[in-house]
């Protein structure tokens, strides 16, 4: 299967435009905010809350410190903005304590990668794609693959891994496919080479099987 998924990588990468250029540069809180605020919400909304969030408070003390309304107002527009404002608060007064009054999370570079995953899935709202994309996306660049609904999609619909997986169960069943020795670029390109080919090519409804350049290695290619 291995060989199988580097193939469908190789041919992704070539047609997607790789190497792709890392898309943020935020340390690792800033990943970890913006990734919370992420989830069920399109990425110019997010952009907006987290930039509202970022000029209302100047630090992450004092977001931790602040009124939850407060923080709530900033990022209103995000969906479920009273949950993701719990979950904010409470990983940044976890990483404070844990840090002994320091809010960063540089020290997860000392980790073995699946302990700081497991580290960072403690806290409230970081699931298995979150705590990738801490490690990978952020400054970290930490091998570990981030796993989308794009992604998986394509994954599934190619035979790679089997329907009914969950995106945890995935995301590690993919990440232990790649080769053990691929720097946090190569893991990033597969990311975004899946990615890329799930939102411009296999839709989620009608994919464009006949413009696919996998259709060769694809068990669904017929879904049309
Ligand atoms: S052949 Fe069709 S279903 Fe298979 S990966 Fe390509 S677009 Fe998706």
């Amino acid at each position: 299967m291995q060989a199988r998924l580097l193939k469908i990588h190789d041919i992704l990468c070539a047609r997607h435009g790789a190497p792709f250029p890392y898309f943020s540069d935020k340390n690792p809180v800033s990943e970890l905010v913006s990734a919370l605020l992420s989830h069920r919400t399109k990425n110019e909304t997010t952009a907006q809350a987290y930039q509202q969030l970022i000029t209302t408070f100047p630090t992450w003390e004092a977001v931790k410190n602040a009124l939850p309304a407060d923080v709530e107002a900033c990022i209103h527009s995000v969906t479920y903005a009273l949950q993701k404002t719990a979950y904010i608060q409470d990983a940044l007064q976890r990483i404070y304590e844990h840090n002994n009054g320091e809010i960063s999370l540089d020290f997860l570079k000392n980790m073995p990668p699946e302990a700081a995953r497991d580290w960072l899935e403690e806290m409230r709202g970081v699931g298995a794609k979150t705590s990738a994309a801490v490690l990978n996306f952020s400054r970290l660049r930490i091998p570990a693959l981030v796993v989308d609904t794009h992604h998986l999609r394509v994954a599934k619909r190619t035979g790679i891994i089997a329907e009914k997986t969950s995106i945890a169960k995935a995301s590690s069943m993919l990440f232990g496919l790649l080769p053990a020795d691929w720097s946090a670029q190569q893991v990033y390109d597969h990311h975004e080479a899946f990615m890329y080919h799930g939102q411009r090519v296999c839709f989620s409804k009608r994919p464009n099987c006949a413009t696919c350049s996998i259709v060769n290695l694809c068990e669904q290619k017929d879904l049309n």
